[in-house]
């Protein structure tokens, strides 16, 4: 595939970054992951207004706007109607390994695609489900930024996927839902909607804010931003959990017991509808 680096488009293996990087040597960066189908991004002025302000939260001023072209061009240099776009920017090179920000470096920005599946259809019996296991929070307290830092993440996800699940829902100290190992996290009780509010405890999920923005403006759908305990999640109708690349999905298993009836449920068919048909809607 094409990506881009530095300013210049090139095949994937003729792309080099210098081992003094600081996204190798610190994971000291910032990324993004933005779904197109047929050329549209989906929330992409939030993803990239999203990434200036991770990269102003670790002191890197960038401006993130010319990058709508480079995404433009990498959708046309790579065809294909459904393609995730990834977006990483790091501090820079430094000739040396040491901590303090250096002065004078340029970010390093890299670009790439890869294939995906064309947008989520709301229906229970296309829907592909998840399982998933819970597990104390043990990353960083700085999880609103999407940091390249991820071994935590890596980490949460691995207790998950290696014992063949599909997340980790993950329980801060107060033993409150946080959000999973790369997803936002929602419950579903009697058709309300609870999912914890933003703090520095989890992303700001583009998913989430397109998905909670949808249901204010076209549903009923009550949704309550608070505190969810522990208990609250095992006696839960429905589990949700969003990204860019689950949109809204189906929990039906949580730590080996079944969510509700252990069938998708209703609210999230409403959900799923809704988020297809208004995605592209809300953007900034
Ligand atoms: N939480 C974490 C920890 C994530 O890594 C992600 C994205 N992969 C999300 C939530 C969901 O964010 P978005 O909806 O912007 O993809």
């Amino acid at each position: 595939s094409i990506v881009y680096l530095n300013g210049a488009y090139m095949e994937a293996s003729e792309a080099k970054i210098s081992p003094m990087d600081r996204g190798f040597l610190f994971g000291d960066g910032i990324y993004e992951v933005i779904p197109t189908h047929q050329g549209k991004g989906v929330g992409l002025g939030l993803h990239l207004k999203r990434m200036e302000n991770g990269l102003r939260s670790i002191g890197v001023e960038f401006d993130a706007e010319p990058l709508k072209q480079v995404i433009a061009e990498l959708l046309e240099k790579n065809d294909g109607d459904d393609l995730n776009v990834y977006i990483q920017v790091s501090r820079g090179t430094y000739e040396k390994r040491f901590h303090g920000f250096p002065d004078k470096v340029e970010p390093t920005v890299f670009a790439y695609t890869w294939q995906i599946g064309p947008a989520h259809v709301a229906d229970k019996a296309q829907a592909h489900t998840l399982k998933v296991v819970t597990a104390d929070d043990l990353r960083w307290q700085r999880c609103h930024i999407k940091s390249t830092s991820l071994l935590g993440n890596v980490l949460h996800f691995q207790q998950s996927y290696g014992e063949g699940y599909d997340e980790t829902l993950l329980f801060n100290g107060d033993g409150n839902l946080t959000e999973g190992s790369s997803s936002n996290a929602y419950i579903v009780k009697d058709g309300v909607v609870y999912t914890p509010p933003l703090s520095d405890e989890l992303l700001p999920g583009i998913t989430r804010k397109i998905l909670l923005t949808i249901l204010a403006e076209h549903s009923d759908i009550k949704v309550v931003e608070r505190a969810v305990s522990k208990q609250e999640v095992l006696d839960a109708d429905e589990i949700w959990m969003t990204s860019a690349s689950k949109e809204v999905g189906p929990v039906i298993q949580v730590d080996g017991q079944k969510v509700g009836s252990g069938e998708i449920g209703d609210v999230w068919l409403k959900a799923q509808t809704l988020y297809s048909k208004h995605c592209y809607d809300i953007d900034c």
